[in-house]
């Protein structure tokens, strides 16, 4: 007799499912005694707990549902809703709309419940920084005032005689002697509303469609910090329908590129091109900042700076969602411009090269040698460049494969 849904309430209470009336309530009166809120004000839900079982559990009726089918049986049959919810969620965990789940779920007495209105907001990186309150037009049904969404006078509403109020009409052909086909479509008398209002009858302002359109206004605060793809819900906004419970309107964020800054997360990154003589010798630069501000970003001389390295700003990302004090950091990559070909005369070459750290020493030759030439090449210039690789990834000689077609390529 063990063999129950559920053993969650027979948990509570310490039994085994198979406890006869009596085990349960010798079980409850000893746990009553101790964690009643008069003698035990700590014990949190558990008395309201232990009450739940054993309510249920006297009770034959809910008992067996409890038994059959678990919690589940228990909302069917009657135990949940009202004050109940509460403390189901303490046993079972979850609300009672959790279980319910799924689209068409009843918030208010079982009405159906209708569709969200989805829709994407851009919003720059500046708005999301700063943060920005904006006005969103749009249309919506509402319930029509003057027949208060009947369509028509009190009684002018009648059942359409064609789909007899179904909605849908079957239409039966004959394809051949013995076959037929069944289609079923739309009633046309009543566009599938399955009913229908005399014309004398109808509201002059719905012309007894119920609803008519309302431009609305909303107004929108997108918060400092908020992300791409962050939702904001307006409850019980979207289009109004007689007997279904309006859905929401829903704002989904899309965060426009920035021509500076990539955002990842709370952190700001973005490159930034610098010299040669700025990677050697440090620099500052002033940068505008998404609010505007404008701020020095200086690095001393003696630190240098090496090309495609990353130095971080501290603090100066973007700010944390509900705590925009707190901010994330701002990451600069630096792409170093070399100087042009020639832009030193061999003499002062000679000189630099007396400036710069001395030369690895030359590698040691021994055997028999061939000297190559080292060529200029232009990756972007070359059309097959992925074929070319893709091929000398294949051969065995890689050396050889820079002496491919492609450096004939690169200077035409
Ligand atoms: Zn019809
Ligand atoms: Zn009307």
């Amino acid at each position: 007799m063990s063999n129950v849904a559920d053993t969650k309430l027979y948990d509570i209470l310490g039994v085994s499912p198979s406890a006869s009336e009596n085990e349960l309530k010798k079980a409850y009166r000893k746990l009553a005694k101790e964690y009643h809120p008069d003698k035990n004000p700590n014990a949190g839900d558990k008395f309201k707990e232990i009450s739940f079982a054993y309510e249920v559990l006297t009770n034959p009726e809910k008992r067996d549902m409890y038994d059959r089918y678990g919690e589940q049986g228990l909302r069917e049959g009657g135990c949940g809703g009202g004050g109940m919810d509460d403390i189901f969620s303490h046993i079972f965990g979850g609300g009672l709309f959790g279980f319910m789940g799924g689209q068409g779920r009843s918030r208010n007495g079982g009405r159906r419940r209708g569709e969200d209105m989805v829709h994407p907001l851009k919003v720059s990186l500046e708005d999301l920084y700063n943060g920005k309150t904006t006005k969103l037009q749009l249309s919506k049904n509402v319930l029509c005032s003057t027949c208060n969404g009947q369509g028509g006078k009190s009684g002018a509403v009648q059942k359409c005689t064609a789909c007899r109020g179904r909605g849908m009409r079957i239409m039966i052909r004959q394809l051949g002697p013995g076959m037929v086909q069944q289609m079923q479509s739309v009633c046309t008398d009543c566009n599938g509303e399955g009913e229908v209002i005399s014309e004398k009858d109808r509201c002059k302002k719905c012309e007894g469609k119920k609803v008519i359109k309302e431009v609305k206004i909303l107004e929108v605060h997108v918060d400092k910090g908020m992300k791409h793809g962050q939702k904001i819900t307006f409850g019980g906004e979207a289009d109004q329908s007689p007997g279904v419970e309006p859905g929401d309107i829903v704002l989904v964020l899309q965060e426009k590129e920035h021509e500076t800054y990539r955002r990842e997360g709370n952190d700001l990154h973005m490159t930034h091109k610098i010299g040669l003589v700025e990677a050697l010798c440090g620099f500052h630069f002033t940068l505008k900042h998404l609010d505007g501000r404008q701020i020095v970003v200086k690095y001393p001389a003696g630190k240098i700076i090496e090309p495609g390295s990353v130095r971080v700003v501290r603090g100066e990302g973007m700010p944390q969602y509900r705590n925009p004090f707190e901010k994330g950091d701002l990451f600069i990559k630096f792409d170093v411009q070399f100087p042009d070909n020639n832009w030193l005369s061999p003499e002062k070459l000679k000189e630099l090269e007396d400036l710069l750290p001395t030369r690895a020493d030359a590698p040691v030759i021994s055997g028999d040698v061939e000297e190559v030439d080292l060529q200029e090449f232009d990756m972007s210039q070359s059309s097959s460049g992925g074929h070319r690789r893709e091929a000398y990834n294949d051969s065995s000689d890689e050396e050889g494969g820079h002496h491919g077609p492609g450096v004939q390529c690169a200077h035409q």
